[in-house]
């Protein structure tokens, strides 16, 4: 249960040698109490020693009054991100430190567990979801890793600290973080006692507010190991708690061999396609509280047609001009995923794509106007039609050819309401 070890690549590693951090360190152990590093910097650091995160998690003995107190005195700038949670927030040199009391947990209701203050570090990483996620490291770079959280990591195992069903039941959002640090360093098979314990509690993510599933998901689905993750997603019977169709993990699979760039939404959208209708997909981003801008992505990358992805350059640029070059290149990515385009080709052709400025369109109403047509649909059906003449001219017409081309229409119009003869 202990294990205290001088640790080369945090005691090298860039990030707990920087100015800054001595500079924090030294002034959260004014007062003789101990600080460490805690987390995410420490996991990833001996995973691999030439990391430089800027998001560092420190933990204090002090309570969060006390440091509220003192560490602007010394002249850190403070941004009372948590307070309640016993959080404070240094930010130095564009790092984020998120400065933590320890704590201990006491009682539980389901969803929160009730914590108190502690002294205890030991008892602090109790309170942590994961070994990995429980080691810490002194100023020395000395590891402390209470749950044999380091043989874990280099082994791939994400285990529970303590008992997973408990420990689920303390915070529901556990169960999918599981699946976010396995997708991330997990190697297979996964922990059985973790994923029945996923399995069991399934039911608990009910009761998560939308935010917090968004946030886990967010991270999951673009993590390297994120295919056989969903798998087990799906095996336990926790994606059944989340959306009521199954995930479409062959796309999936496809989407992220051709193009491993794709974000986390592209590949949501890659999950649902064909298998939510409007109505569904309208529901699931409600659930996950998507912003506007998120949940009209996600509705245009799961429903709308897909282009051809080797059809010539003009048609493609027409769609960049059509559809704005981000949501083309999306589309265009699923769809040569689903024809077996190679990621070569696409990252290619892409790259042509992002150059092309889609040109402005040189005529306006203003124009039609000026020629006698009046305000009302036939103005913007004739627009419409001098614009269409124009993109599938490859965008090349000016000005006057346009116009000369309004005046065809015009003229064409005139003729056939004369009639014949
Ligand atoms: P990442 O690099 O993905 O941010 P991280 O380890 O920093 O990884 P966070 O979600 O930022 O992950 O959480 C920071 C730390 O806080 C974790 O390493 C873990 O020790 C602890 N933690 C966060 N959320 C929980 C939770 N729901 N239950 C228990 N411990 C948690
Ligand atoms: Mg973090």
């Amino acid at each position: 249960m202990s294990g205290v070890d001088l640790d080369r690549p945090l005691a090298e590693a860039r990030w707990l040698r920087a100015p800054e951090s001595r500079a924090l360190l030294a002034a959260l152990e004014a007062e003789g109490r101990e600080a460490r590093f805690v987390g995410g910097c420490v996991r990833d650091t001996l995973l691999d020693p030439e990391l430089d995160p800027q998001d560092l998690d420190l933990a204090t003995p002090e309570r969060p009054e006390r440091l509220m107190e003192r560490l602007p005195a010394l002249g850190f700038h403070l941004v009372p991100t948590g307070l309640k949670h016993g959080t404070v927030t240094v930010i130095l040199a564009g790092r984020h430190f998120e400065v933590t009391t320890l704590r201990r947990d006491v009682a539980c209701f389901g969803r929160h567990a009730e914590v108190e203050f502690s002294d205890d570090f030991e008892e602090d990483a109790a309170r942590r979801d994961f070994t990995i996620n429980a080691m810490s490291c002194d100023r020395e770079g000395r590891l402390f890793d209470y749950f044999g959280g380091r043989a874990d990591l280099l082994a791939g195992r994400v285990r529970f600290v303590g008992e997973p069903r408990q420990r689920i039941r303390e915070d529901y959002l556990r169960i999918l973080r599981f699946f976010r640090f396995w997708a991330r360093f997990g190697r297979p098979p996964a922990d059985p006692a973790a994923l029945e314990a996923c399995a069991a509690e399934a039911a608990g993510l009910d009761r998560l507010s939308g935010e917090r599933i968004r946030a886990e998901l967010s991270r999951l689905l673009p993590a390297p190991g994120a295919l056989p993750a969903l798998k087990l997603v799906e095996a336990t019977g926790v994606r059944a708690r989340l959306v009521s169709v199954s995930f479409d993990l062959d796309r999936f699979a496809r989407l992220v061999a051709t193009a491993p760039e794709a974000d986390w939404l592209l590949r949501l959208s890659a999950l649902l396609r064909g298998r939510l209708d409007r109505t569904g997909l309208l529901a699931f981003a409600a659930r996950l509280r998507l912003s506007n801008l998120e949940r009209d992505r996600l509705l245009a990358l799961a429903t709308l047609e897909l282009p051809d992805p080797l059809a010539g350059r003009g048609e493609q640029e027409r769609l960049v001009y059509r559809l704005g070059f981000p949501l083309a290149r999306d589309l265009l990515s699923i769809a040569a995923a689903e024809r077996g385009v190679p990621a070569e080709t696409l990252r290619a052709r892409l790259a042509e794509l992002a150059r092309f400025v889609p040109p402005r369109f040189p005529l306006a109403g203003a124009d039609l106007l000026a020629r006698g047509v009046p305000q009302g649909p036939r103005l913007g059906r004739l627009l419409e039609a001098v614009r269409s003449w124009w993109e599938a001219e490859g965008f090349r017409p000016d000005r006057a050819a346009c116009l000369a081309r309004l005046d065809v229409l015009l003229a064409a119009e005139a003729g056939a309401r004369a009639g014949p003869g």
